[in-house]
């Protein structure tokens, strides 16, 4: 079964070209995102108001997962079900992940990459990075009211294309269109409008929670550049929260601790050192569950002193992307801050030292990844503001289209369109009942299907049944930086999906691919139903509403009997609306509506009339 086209009375058949586009910044510890409203790049906070979503995901027994502060929270209980920095693990098979041994899950070592046994079944970091994406996702779409037409995430620098393309595949999972991976020091570099700029060369030092990373850019002629990139992977803020940690344990004289105390002191490490970035001294105040007490004051002076070769550790990878770049410290134009530990003045007074020049860091150095991110997916969504300069880089020669009903083909991508770009079209079924639908993609500039060329075909099936025209299936056409094409199906009211997958270059298994789509589609069906469910009840309120004015201005025009009829029906509704027998208040509104209808036409005439009354027929005719 072709595809219908769903066509607006008035409206051009030109493409729908939905525009909200996302920045992810999908981090090891803390991910964000964030969007570009009337110019102003701003990070999405979730529905309590907080920025950062921990990267952390927690697998329950029921197959659910919780992810984000909850599964953080719960993460000393359920070490081995709750995955914390699974980037880590993204596009990496067991070998390649150091202290392994240490951690504590249960790997799985498949050839290509690495996998998890969780309580909820085996996980392979896509999907597990793919829950924090399609959560991201959620909370953008709540907070900004509509679907998103795509989205740029960032990844480090030093990503492989094995690590690039699970992240591509992880956000696909989660139904979003990649428009580009960024790297993340390019996206703070975009952040602070350094490629408004002609020419430059910059240094971007980013220190997190547990690494560090410096980059060289260069920007010339409106591309960025990665000269080169260095870092530690195992040093960030963590190191100086354990620094200060050990500064307590000797200062207040503690014997070894048990995890509990433990988890306890390391928190009040890190808020203290959090304290001392902005203050010259602070208490340390905490009730051990040994019983012991720690009542301490330190100052910011032995806070820098005790954490000085932490700092001084951060220098030596600078000196060595430098060299590696070729340049010397006076080659660099400026220095850009990135990560929470940055915040410290001890750091920021070394990267000033070391680079001569003071670092830029008015931008909030746990959102600038993000921020930028944001802006080149609003410039890749083709929202530029008038005069707003744009690189041209490539464009696609040959319309991209899709057959629909009758062997024709519509064109969802026409040629010349600038690359990178996505485009979306609604089409709907056209049969009562029809579950699924086969999608064709196909090329060139001919009206018949037959007259171009074939791509690719897929099908989307499990879509509920409904009446014919009912089902809203959204096909996005997605054309990345390399000019590769993905296509992706989605039926709107049920959330089912699908899309053609790209042959992963770490080894994923078909067989692999088509479980994970599979997974998504099961629970789509529960949520079908849910959301059936919520639109009868909105449904259900609006006929109680209206009834109820009806009522209350027309009652007169009842008999009594009449009234306490409507009432009883109303009342039937009203009781069904709060239980979650769809069907029963499905027939309960029907019954209400039917029971009305005299009660309308009487309204209706007695309109007319009144309407009507003291005027000529010439008045009227
Ligand atoms: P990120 O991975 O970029 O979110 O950075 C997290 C790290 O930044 C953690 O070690 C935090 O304790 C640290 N951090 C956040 N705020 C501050 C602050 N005001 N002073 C020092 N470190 C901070």
């Amino acid at each position: 079964m072709a595809l219908l086209q769903i066509s607006e009375p008035g409206m051009s058949t030109a493409p729908h070209q939905h525009r909200l586009a996302v920045g992810i910044d999908l981090g090891t510890t803390n991910s964000l995102i964030a969007t570009v409203r009337n110019s102003i790049p701003e990070v999405l906070n979730d529905e309590e108001g907080r920025p950062l979503l921990p990267s952390v995901v927690r697998y329950l027994a029921n197959g659910h997962a919780h992810i984000g502060y909850k599964a953080q929270a719960e993460q000393s209980n359920d070490p081995k079900n709750t995955i914390i920095s699974v980037k880590r693990f993204m596009g990496r098979g067991l070998k390649d992940i150091a202290y392994a041994e240490h951690l504590p899950y249960d790997f799985h070592d498949e050839p290509g990459m690495v996998q998890l046994k969780t309580i909820a079944g085996i996980k392979s970091p896509v999907e597990i990075s793919a829950q924090i994406l399609a959560t991201l996702r959620q909370q953008a779409e709540d907070s900004l009211g509509d679907d998103l037409v795509g989205a740029v995430i960032t990844v480090p620098a030093y990503f492989d294309d094995a690590q690039r393309q699970a992240t591509k595949d992880a956000a696909k999972l989660a139904g979003l269109n990649v428009l580009r991976l960024l790297n993340e020091p390019t996206a703070a570099a975009i952040a602070y409008g350094l490629d408004n700029a002609s020419e430059g060369t910059y240094a971007v030092f980013d220190l997190g929670g547990g690494t560090f990373d410096i980059s060289i850019l260069k920007m010339s002629k409106g591309v960025f550049e990665v000269l080169s990139t260095g870092g530690d992977s195992a040093l960030g803020g963590d190191d100086f929260d354990h620094r200060l940690f050990c500064w307590i344990l000797q200062e207040a004289k503690l014997a070894p601790l048990s995890d509990e105390d433990t988890r306890l002191l390391m928190t009040k490490a890190r808020e203290a050192k959090e304290i001392l970035s902005s203050k010259t001294s602070t208490h340390i105040d905490a009730k051990l569950l040994s019983g012991e007490s720690v009542h301490l004051q330190i100052q910011a002076s032995t806070f820098v002193e005790m954490t000085q070769n932490l700092v001084l550790k951060t220098i030596t990878p600078c000196r060595k992307a430098l060299r590696d770049a070729g340049l010397s410290i006076e080659d660099i134009d400026g220095v850009v801050l990135v990560g929470g530990a940055t915040r410290m003045p001890q750091v920021r007074k070394a990267v000033s030292e070391l680079f001569q020049t003071t670092p830029l860091a008015n931008i909030d150095p746990d959102k600038v990844v993000a921020l930028g991110a944001a802006i080149q997916a609003n410039l890749l969504a083709g929202n530029r503001a008038a005069g707003e300069d744009w690189l041209l880089l490539d464009v696609i020669p040959l319309s991209l289209g899709i057959e629909t009903m009758g062997g024709l083909a519509e064109k969802v991508i026409p040629r010349n369109s600038t690359i990178p770009c996505a485009r979306a079209q609604e089409f709907t079924t056209f049969k009562d009942g029809q579950t699924a639908l086969a999608i064709h993609v196909v090329q060139g500039e001919r009206e018949l299907v037959s007259d171009c060329r074939s791509l690719a075909r897929f099908e989307l099936r499990g879509i509920p049944p409904m009446a014919a025209g009912a089902a809203r299936i959204r096909i996005t056409y997605q054309v990345d930086a390399d000019g590769l094409l993905s296509v992706s199906a989605r039926e709107l009211r049920s959330g089912v999906e699908t899309s053609i997958t790209v042959k992963p270059s770490y080894g994923l298994a078909d067989g692999e691919v088509a479980r994970m789509l599979q997974d998504s589609f099961t629970s789509a069906e529960g949520d079908m139903k849910m959301r059936a469910l919520k639109e009868e009840q909105v449904e259900a309120e609006r006929i109680l509403l209206a009834t109820q004015s009806a009522l209350s201005s027309d009652a007169g025009l009842l008999s009594e009997a009449e009234q306490s009829t409507i009432a009883g029906l109303m009342n039937q509704v009203s009781e069904l609306t709060n239980q979650n027998d769809l069907d029963a208040l499905h027939a309960a509104i029907k019954a209400l509506a039917d029971g009305t209808e005299e009660f309308a036409a009487r309204r209706m005439d007695q309109s007319v009339r009144s309407a009507l009354a003291g005027k000529k027929l010439d008045d009227i005719s």
